[in-house]
């Protein structure tokens, strides 16, 4: 049976910390959608199309090869674009491209290809558990104080060397949270059959461990 574990939960949740354990865990591939929508983002803003132009961007994402490999190197038709799509720039942008219907539509189908080709894999994004994988073997949905959002965001911030003030921060991550929950389709929220996890005050070997548990588990009822 395809193990499909779905990880959602707005930024700074920890979602690409505990795929990542979860992946090492049980010897799966992790799918970071979110460094997806950051490349055609990318992709978008150099060749200068209007961020709000829908068909623009997903012409736009429909040409681009983005190449996800291991360790988090992303690929954007060739080119190492780990650190770009990290920037301040490209994370400004993202949620106004991640909005449009047709671009979620060409990345959800090359999700679910990642997926088919892989066998298997942990997804992390925003619709994984109730638009790209509705019958994932497990569905977790993390969620985190602002605050200690804000405060990891800064920690990676400061890790890029980039000094930004943790109240800029957290406006941005607002700003973020507004549109991926308002946008009309595919809004950040939990699947009703999601397990809701609040990793403000866990390590991540213990949201790790509870996750892997609960994929044996499944496993195990199948
Ligand atoms: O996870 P990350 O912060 O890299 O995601 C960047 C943005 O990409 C999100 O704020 C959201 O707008 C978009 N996204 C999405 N659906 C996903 C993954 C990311 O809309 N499955």
């Amino acid at each position: 049976m395809t193990i499909v574990i779905a990880i959602d939960g707005p930024s700074g949740t920890g979602k690409s910390t505990v795929a990542r354990g979860v992946a090492a865990a049980l010897s799966l591939p992790v799918l970071d959608t979110g460094a997806m929508y950051r490349a055609v983002t990318l992709a978008a803003l150099e060749a200068e199309v209007p961020l709000d132009d829908a068909e623009a961007c997903a012409a736009i994402a429909r040409q681009c090869v983005v190449t996800l490999e291991d360790g988090g190197v992303t690929l954007l038709d060739g080119r190492d674009v780990h650190a770009e799509i990290r920037g301040p720039v490209v994370t400004a942008a993202v949620s106004i491209v991640a909005a449009h219907p047709p671009v979620r539509e060409v990345l959800v189908a090359r999700q679910r290809a990642w997926v088919a080709e892989h066998g298997g894999g942990v997804v992390e994004g925003r619709d994984i558990g109730t638009v790209v994988f509705p019958d994932a073997t497990v569905k977790v949905y993390l969620v985190a104080a602002d605050e200690e959002r804000a405060r990891r965001r800064q920690r990676d911030e400061l890790a890029a060397a980039r000094n930004v003030a943790v109240e800029e921060v957290k406006a941005a991550l607002d700003r973020r949270d507004a549109i991926d929950s308002g946008r009309t389709v595919s809004p950040l929220r939990p699947a009703d059959d999601a397990i809701v996890i609040d990793t403000t005050h866990l390590d991540v070997d213990t949201v790790v461990a509870d996750v892997v548990a609960r994929v044996r588990a499944a496993e195990a009822s199948r």
